[in-house]
């Protein structure tokens, strides 16, 4: 049997010298894996390992399904005004850790703290919105919709829900998930990326201060053998996924072949269009920080500017010679506006960008492996740009997840605007422009599920949902805000009449109104 870990503290591998230990929390406490199998949790901005993280069994899983069932006829059965109370208990523990929580985000993901510090307070958004769960879960009714009948709609939570995760966002994509989730009367299944595992775990000695019952909310950890097992576990009505496009077609697939509901949200290829009327510098500033921020590690990153007509040049020149002023570094440093990536195999990934882009023709602009940085330790990359990339090229073809810009210059906005539709992805999308009829013909005809004007990140508020379209979403029901809410209830409609004896017939035809 493994050690008990100091949950997400790394503590434990402060005291010993050594990696700590994370382990899974089952049932209101820390449960030690029993597996035997467990990956490394790297300090990206060192490459030193801080943690070992035990990875699930199927019978691990079991348990932690196990305890999700128990817990939920009670909490289903837990009033609105109690569930709020202990959201709004939630909200505030949050809020009171943000710091430590962010902590854990750059001492893992790599992330400056500014961002880690963003990434939570856009997590804590949604459990303000489950906050209003009492309003949220509101139903129908209809009066007298035949004579002495009442018709009312109700929604009722599906059981025990599941949420797989990636390490691009540890704290907020689990917060996407599970605040509806539970808000709405589901118990709560967790398995979070295995490469940053430690804010699922401070999350979840939260969520047990804030007064969630033990059991409603679970984390277990792992890979693949904890995915499959819950894909087929019986008990899981319910299975969110965010993370690569092959693993949420997986996921979809293997879920809903099993006869659970799936939201499966996959990666991207952004695209931000700049027109010749828009203002350089503010279109400059926009790229430069929406491809770079978080090293470009975001789902929603712009990661493909498309320059139309005359404004190439001077666009990119702008872009240029704004790249030498951003410092990269440990995420830790205040100093630092741009952190590591999150492995030194992701970081080789991303470079072979660079290379295949220069060998089929594309020029590099700039190449992050000339930044000083690249030569420290940790998993570091300066930021590169690409120009005159095409849409055959590998750089534009794949999710690159890395502090890559790829400039692809074209003629006209319909040439802009066939690019974006016909690109595989439909996440997020952006045009920069002054010309307001311009702006609204994009919204009107681009294929993608989030659309910026002027916006380079456009990320809904909670109380919109979040998802993209094609192969960036697998699924009907997009994630967070009133998709969320629907996501986890189901609804039950409800006709009823009250004993009238002097009106009571029999009356074999089908149920007319009357
Ligand atoms: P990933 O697909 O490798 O992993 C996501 C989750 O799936 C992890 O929990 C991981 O353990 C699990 N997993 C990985 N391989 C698996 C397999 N073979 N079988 C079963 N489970 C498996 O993604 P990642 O690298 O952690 O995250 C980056 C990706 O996530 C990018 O593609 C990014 O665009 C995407 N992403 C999308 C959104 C969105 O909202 N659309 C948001 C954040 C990240």
């Amino acid at each position: 049997m493994t050690q008990i870990a100091e949950p997400g503290t790394g503590a434990a591998a402060q005291s010993s010298g050594g990696p700590g230990r994370i382990s899974h929390w089952i049932d209101g406490r820390v449960a030690p894996g029993t597996a035997g199998r467990h990956g490394p949790v790297y300090n990206p901005a060192t490459g030193v390992q801080s943690h070992a993280v035990d990875f699930a069994s199927a019978d691990e899983v079991d348990l932690a399904v196990a305890a999700a069932a128990a817990a939920f006829p009670a909490w289903r059965a837990t009033s609105l005004a109690k569930r709020s109370e202990i959201l709004f208990r939630i909200r505030a523990l949050v809020d009171e850790h943000r710091r430590e929580i962010a902590g854990l985000l750059t001492a893992q993901h790599g992330k400056t703290t500014v961002d880690a510090l963003g990434e939570v307070a856009r997590g804590l958004e949604n459990i303000e919105f489950a906050c209003g769960v009492p309003h949220l879960l509101k139903g129908g009714f209809s009066e007298q919709v035949s004579t002495g009948v009442d018709v009312f709609s109700i929604r009722q939570p599906l059981g025990v829900v599941a949420g797989i995760t990636p390490f691009n966002f540890p704290a907020m994509v689990p917060m996407w998930m599970f605040a509806n989730a539970i808000a709405c009367g589901n118990t709560f299944v967790l398995k979070p990326s295995e490469k940053d595992p430690g804010a699922s775990m401070l999350i979840a000695e939260l969520l047990r201060e804030a007064g969630l019952p033990n059991g409603v909310f679970n984390v277990v950890h792992g890979d693949k053998v904890a995915v499959d097992r819950i894909l087929e576990h019986p008990v899981i009505q319910a299975v969110s996924f965010v993370g690569s496009t092959p693993i949420a077609r997986y996921i979809y697939e293997t879920g809903t072949r099993a006869g659970k509901r799936v939201q499966a949200l996959g990666g991207a290829k952004n695209h931000m269009v700049v027109l010749p009327d828009a203002d350089i510098g503010m279109a400059a500033d926009a790229a430069v920080s929406a491809a770079y921020g978080s090293a470009g590690e975001r789902c929603m990153a712009v990661a493909a500017l498309v320059a139309v007509g005359t404004v190439a040049d001077p666009l990119v020149a702008a872009i240029h010679e704004r790249l030498p002023r951003i410092k990269v570094g440990d995420g830790s440093d205040p100093a630092s506006e741009m952190g590591p990536l999150i492995t030194r195999l992701h970081r080789d990934k991303v470079v072979s960008y660079l290379d295949s882009g220069r060998e089929q023709g594309a020029s590099v602009v700039v190449d992050g492996r000339d930044d000083p940085i690249y030569a420290a330790d940790g998993f570091h990359l300066g930021v590169s740009l690409i120009d005159h990339v095409t849409a055959e090229m590998d750089c534009y073809k794949d999710e690159i997840f890395g502090p890559v810009l790829i400039v692809i210059r074209v003629d006209s906005y319909d040439e802009a605007l066939k690019l974006i539709n016909d690109n595989p992805y439909g996440n997020g999308t952006a045009i920069f422009t002054r010309d307001g009829g311009a702006a609204r013909q994009f919204q009107f005809d681009v294929s993608a599920g989030m659309v910026g004007v002027n916006v380079p990140i456009p990320v809904p508020v909670a109380y919109y949902s979040f998802g993209g379209w094609k192969a960036s979403l697998f699924g009907d029901l997009h994630m967070y805000g009133p998709d969320g809410i629907n996501f986890y209830t189901r609804t039950k409609v409800v006709t009823e009449r009250w004993p009238d004896p002097a009106s009571s017939k029999v009356d074999l035809g089908f149920p007319r109104t009357r």
